[in-house]
C-alpha cells in the first residue's frame, strides 16, 4: 500500500495504528522501518509508554534494516571513505585539484559529494560515461577519483550504500526474508533509486506499506512504487488548525527569552514541558542559545542534536596530551593539557601554584623540568601518570599499537564520583563523558584498521585518528521524558505536539540557501539528469526548503508561534525569511506580538546585597596595621580605584606571568629605561656598553626569548636614550644623585617611602627633582594637570619628602622619553626648560599640601575599609587586570539606571 497525503494529513498515524494492531495481536512477524534512530527511539518509547512490550528491532532504520540482512558487503565508513580519498588524491594527484588538496574540508567534501552519488545510484562507471568531457575538467576529475575510491573499496570488500542497497535487494530476492510478512516505511521524504530497487524486491517478498508526503520532490519516488503494484490511497487535507501567532523580537537573545516565556506561560496553564517543541533549522546559533535561554529560566530542555567526538571535554584532553607529547612536553602545552581536565583540577590551590612556577619559567620543555615545580601534590601525581607517554614520540609502532596505546589516555582522566543524590545534569554529564571515552576507543581502533599494519610514529597516526574523531557524531544520552524537544526539521517528521514554536525565519537561516556543488555542478547535474539520474540541483535543494517551511506548520496541533529577529549580532537589519512572508500574505489577519524583555526569577531566594566595604571591625584593624600604603603609587592606585587597591595591594592578588614573548611590555622598558639611565648620569659616554649589558640582564632575567620582537625592543629603547643623553644635563642645573630612597611622615602616623629617580642642583635655589617616564611627552603632560588629584600625588609626595629632609625643592620635572622627548612640570627659575611652568615656592608648597591632603584621606578611607570598584578614570579600566573580577560593569549599568553605586 502506498499512502500519499500532505504532511499532517494523519499518514503516520495510519501506520502506528496498523502497528499497534499488530503487537497487540502479539504479532512481531512486521518491521516499521524510519528514516533515523532518533526517529525510531521515539516511535519505541512512544509505543512503550503506551503499554506495549516488543522486541527493539521490529522498529528500526533503513540502514539498520539491511545491515541485518547480510547484503554481503561491508559498509564504507565515513573514516575509512576518507581514508580512501586521500589515498587517491596522493596516487592520482589530479592537476585540478593541486593546489587544493590540503585546504581544510577539502577530503571531506569530496567525500559527501562521493556518498551523495553514490547514494543516488550513480556509480563511477555510470558516472564517467554520461559525463560530457565539455563540462570541463572538474567533474572529469572528481569521476577518477570516484572510481578509484571505489575500486580500493570493493578490493577490500567494502561498499558505498548503493551497493548495501543491490546487495541486500539481490539476497530478498534469491531467499526472501524470513519471519517477516509485513514491513511498513514511514517517515521518508522520499526514496533514491537504489532504495527504490530495494523497496521494490521487499514487496515482492512480502507485504509493503510505504507513506510519503504530497510534493514535487516525492513524485517520481511514489510513481515508481504505484508502478511496481502498491495500491495507492490519498489521504487528504490537515485535520491540525493550531492557532498561529508571528512574533518579532529585536534580537536572537530577545527571541529565545520570549520562547521561554511563553513555555513558562503554557506550562502555568497545565501543559506539560514534553508538549511542547521547538524546531530549527540548522544547529547554530539557535540550538546553543536556546539550549542556555531556557536553562536560565529553569525550564527542561533535550536537543536532539549530535555533536562533534572530538569537541566533548575528555577527547579534548586526550587531544591535548597528544599535543604536548608530541610537542616534546613543552610547558606551556602540557599545562594547558593538564589545566582541561574534564573533571576539574585536583588540588586547585596547589595547581594554580604549580601552574604560576611554570608559567614565570617559561619556555621549557620536558617533563622532568616540569616534575622538579611540582613538588609532591596532585600536580605531581598526574604528571608521573604521564610518564608512560614519555617516549610515545621518539618510537614508530604499528597502528594496531597505537590505538592500544592511545585507548589508555581515557584512564589518565579523572572521573569525578557522583555523590548520592546528584544533580540530575552532573549525572547526565557523567553518563555522555563515559559515552565518549568509549566513543573516542572505537575511534581510534577503526582509525588503525583502515591503514596499513607497517610502523608509523606518532604523528602519522594521530593525524588519522584526529581527522575520525573530527567526524563522529557523539549522540546526546538524554533520556528525560518531560522536556521541550528542540529539533531540527526533518527530525520532527513523526512528532506531533500541542506547543510548537519554528525560529529563526530569516533567509539562510530557514531557508538556507544551498550553492552549487564544486565537484558536480548544476550543469553536470542535468546532464546527469537527462541520463536518467536523479542528483539534484541547488534550486531544486531550495525548492525543499519550501517544503520543509511547510512541513514545520504541520507539526503543531493547538499552538504555533513563528518567530524571527530583527538584527543581527552586528545590529543591522536581518532579512526576514521570504516563505514566512508568502505564508502571512495567503493567510491574513495572523496576529502580531513583539517579544518582551523577559529576565528569568532567581532559582533560590534573593542573595544578600553585597557591600562594598569591609565591615568588620576587627579585619579593618587588621588591615590598618598590615596593609598599610607605603608607597605614592600605592596612594595612586586607591584614587585611581579602590576596588584596585583591594585587590593588588590588600589581598596582594597577582596577575599571571607573561607569556615568554609578552614580557617586553611597559613595565620591561620603564625597568630597563631607568637603570640604564642611573648608571649613565655620570658615564654618559658609555651609554652602548652600559645599555648592552643592562638589557642583555633584565631579558635572561624575565626569561625574555630573543627574536625580532626582542630586537625591535633593544633598537627602540636605544635609539630613544641615545637621544635623551644627549640633553641630559638641564642649562643651570649639575646632576646629582641617582635612586635615593626618602620618607615622608604625614598626619595620622602615615609613612610614605619613595625612591626619587634623579635629584639635580640648582645654584641658590635648591634641589630639583626629575622623574623619568618612558612614555610620550603628550602622556607625561597629562600628568602635570591639576583637574585630577590621581595624576599630581607623585610629584608632591616626592616634593614634601625631600622637603622633610631638610632640602629646599627647587621644581619638580618628568622627563618624556618616548618617541618626541621633553619635559613637563615646575620649576622655581625665571628661565624654566621648554615643558616646565615657571613655579614660585608657595606654587610648589600647594602642590605638596594638596597631595598630603589627598594621601591622608584616601588612607583614611582605606582604613574605613571602602573598596567600592569606582574608577576615576574609566579608560584605564581597559587595562586593569582586575576587570574580571570587580564587576565594574554592572557598577556602571547600576548608576547608568540611576541607582547608586555608594561606597
Ligand atoms: S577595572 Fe576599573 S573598576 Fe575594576 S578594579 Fe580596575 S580600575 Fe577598578
Amino acid at each position: 500500500m502506498l499512502l500519499i497525503g500532505p504532511p499532517g494529513s494523519g499518514k503516520s498515524h495510519r501506520i502506528l495504528e496498523a502497528v499497534r494492531d499488530r503487537l497487540r495481536k502479539r504479532n512481531a512477524a512486521f518491521r516499521l522501518l524510519v528514516p533515523t534512530s532518533t526517529m525510531a527511539e521515539h516511535v519505541r518509547h512512544s509505543l512503550a509508554r503506551e503499554g506495549f512490550v516488543f522486541r527493539p528491532d521490529l522498529i528500526s532504520t533503513l540502514t539498520g534494516f539491511l545491515n541485518s540482512l547480510e547484503p554481503g558487503v561491508e559498509p564504507l565508513s565515513p573514516v575509512r571513505l576518507r581514508f580512501l580519498v586521500r589515498q587517491s588524491l596522493a596516487r592520482l594527484c589530479p592537476k585540478v585539484f593541486e593546489a587544493l588538496r590540503e585546504a581544510p574540508g577539502f577530503v571531506t567534501a569530496l567525500a559527501s559529494t562521493m556518498e551523495e552519488a553514490a547514494s543516488a545510484g550513480v556509480d563511477p562507471g555510470r558516472l564517467q560515461a554520461a559525463l560530457d568531457p565539455a563540462l570541463g575538467r572538474i567533474p572529469q576529475a572528481f569521476a577518477a577519483l570516484y572510481a578509484d575510491v571505489a575500486a580500493q573499496a570493493e578490493a577490500a570488500g567494502y561498499g558505498f550504500r548503493n551497493r548495501l542497497l543491490a546487495g541486500a535487494a539481490a539476497r530478498l530476492r534469491t531467499r526472501g526474508v524470513t519471519g517477516i510478512e509485513e514491513v511498513f516505511a514511514d517517515g521518508f521524504f522520499s526514496f533514491t533509486d537504489p532504495e527504490l530497487d530495494f523497496l521494490e524486491a521487499l514487496a515482492g517478498k512480502c507485504k509493503l506499506t510505504v507513506s510519503l508526503p504530497d510534493w514535487p520532490g516525492a513524485k517520481s519516488a511514489w510513481l515508481r512504487l504505484a508502478l511496481a503494484g502498491l495500491k495507492e490511497e490519498r489521504l487528504e487535507g490537515c485535520r491540525r488548525q493550531p492557532e498561529v501567532e508571528l512574533v518579532e523580537a529585536e534580537t536572537q537573545e530577545r527571541e529565545a527569552e520570549e520562547i521561554a516565556l511563553r513555555i513558562l506561560e503554557h506550562a502555568a496553564r497545565g501543559v506539560r514541558f514534553r508538549e511542547i517543541g521547538i524546531l530549527v533549522r540548522q544547529h547554530d546559533p539557535y540550538v546553543p542559545l536556546l539550549s542556555s535561554t531556557l536553562g536560565r529560566f529553569g525550564i527542561p530542555v533535550r536537543a536532539y542534536f549530535s555533536e562533534r567526538l572530538s569537541d566533548h571535554a575528555v577527547v579534548r584532553y586526550c587531544r591535548a596530551l597528544i599535543q604536548a607529547a608530541l610537542s616534546g612536553w613543552d610547558h606551556e602545552k602540557t599545562l594547558a593539557a593538564l589545566a582541561m581536565n574534564p573533571s576539574g583540577l585536583p588540588g586547585r590551590a596547589e595547581f594554580e601554584r604549580f601552574a604560576r612556577a611554570v608559567r614565570e619559567r617559561l619556555p621549557g620543555s620536558g617533563l622532568a623540568g616540569l616534575r622538579e615545580l611540582a613538588g609532591q601534590g596532585a600536580a605531581r601525581k598526574k604528571l608521573d601518570g604521564l610518564a608512560a607517554l614519555e617516549g610515545w614520540a621518539a618510537s614508530p609502532a604499528t597502528p594496531e599499537e597505537w590505538s592500544k596505546r592511545l585507548a589508555q589516555l581515557a584512564g589518565l582522566v579523572d572521573f569525578k564520583a557522583l555523590a548520592h543524590g546528584a544533580e540530575l545534569s552532573d549525572a547526565l554529564a557523567f553518563r555522555q563523558a563515559a559515552a565518549a571515552t568509549e566513543a573516542f576507543e572505537r575511534c581510534v581502533e577503526e582509525a588503525a584498521s583502515v591503514l596499513p599494519e607497517t610502523p608509523v610514529d606518532l604523528n602519522a597516526f594521530w593525524e588519522e585518528a584526529e581527522a575520525a574523531l573530527r567526524i563522529t557524531p557523539l549522540a546526546p544520552l538524554d533520556r528525560r521524558r518531560n522536556v521541550v524537544h528542540l529539533l531540527e526539521v526533518h527530525e520532527a517528521r513523526q512528532w506531533e505536539l500541542p506547543v510548537v514554536f519554528v525560529c529563526g525565519l530569516l533567509e539562510r537561516q530557514f531557508p538556507l540557501h544551498h550553492a552549487q556543488n564544486p565537484f558536480l555542478d548544476d550543469e553536470a547535474r542535468r546532464e546527469l539528469q537527462r541520463a536518467g539520474f536523479r542528483l539534484a540541483t541547488a534550486a531544486e535543494k531550495d525548492a525543499e526548503e519550501e517544503f520543509l517551511f511547510q512541513f514545520s506548520l504541520t507539526r503543531a496541533t493547538r499552538s504555533l508561534v513563528l518567530s524571527y529577529p530583527r538584527f543581527n549580532a552586528e545590529g543591522n537589519e536581518t532579512l526576514r525569511s521570504f516563505l514566512l512572508d508568502r505564508f502571512l500574505e495567503e493567510h491574513p489577519g495572523i496576529p502580531a506580538a513583539r517579544a518582551r524583555p523577559a529576565r528569568p526569577a532567581p532559582n533560590g531566594s534573593k542573595p544578600p546585597e553585597r557591600l562594598p566595604r569591609i565591615v568588620s571591625e576587627d579585619l579593618a584593624e587588621l588591615l590598618a596595621k598590615e596593609r598599610q600604603p607605603e608607597a605614592p603609587t600605592a596612594i595612586e592606585d586607591f584614587l585611581q580605584c579602590p576596588f584596585l587597591f583591594f585587590a593588588r595591594r590588600t589581598l596582594a592578588l597577582e596577575e599571571a606571568p607573561a607569556r615568554p614573548e609578552q614580557r617586553l611590555d611597559a613595565l620591561f622598558e620603564g625597568q630597563v629605561v631607568h637603570k640604564v639611565l642611573e648608571q649613565c648620569l655620570h658615564r654618559p659616554g658609555e651609554l652602548g656598553r652600559i645599555f648592552e649589558e643592562v638589557f642583555r640582564r633584565y631579558c635572561s632575567g624575565s626569561g625574555v626569548p630573543p627574536g625580532y620582537r626582542t630586537e625591535a625592543v633593544r633598537l627602540a629603547l636605544f635609539r630613544d636614550l641615545r637621544r635623551f643623553v644627549k640633553k641630559l644635563r638641564l642649562e643651570g642645573a649639575e646632576p646629582g644623585l641617582a635612586e635615593r630612597p626618602y620618607t615622608l611622615e604625614l598626619d595620622g602616623g602615615l609613612t610614605l617611602r619613595c625612591k626619587l629617580d634623579r635629584i639635580d642642583t640648582v645654584p641658590g635655589v635648591g634641589k630639583l627633582i626629575i622623574d623619568y617616564k618612558y612614555r610620550t611627552l603628550n602622556g607625561v603632560k597629562e600628568l602635570t594637570k591639576e583637574r585630577d588629584p590621581v595624576v599630581q600625588i607623585q610629584a608632591g609626595i616626592y616634593m614634601a619628602a625631600l622637603e622633610q629632609a631638610g632640602e629646599t625643592c627647587a621644581g619638580f620635572l618628568f622627563a618624556a622619553l618616548r618617541g618626541e622627548q621633553g619635559w613637563a612640570g615646575w620649576q622655581i627659575t625665571k628661565k624654566p626648560v621648554k615643558g616646565a611652568a615657571e613655579s614660585k615656592p608657595e606654587d610648589l608648597r600647594a602642590i605638596m599640601q594638596r597631595a598630603a591632603e589627598a594621601a591622608v584621606e584616601a588612607v583614611e578611607r582605606i582604613r574605613q575599609g571602602v573598596i567600592a570598584p569606582k574608577p576615576a578614570d574609566p579608560e584605564r579600566c581597559e587595562t586593569c587586570a582586575y576587570c574580571d573580577i570587580c564587576r565594574v560593569e554592572s557598577a556602571v549599568q547600576v548608576a547608568v539606571a540611576g541607582g547608586e553605586t555608594s561606597e
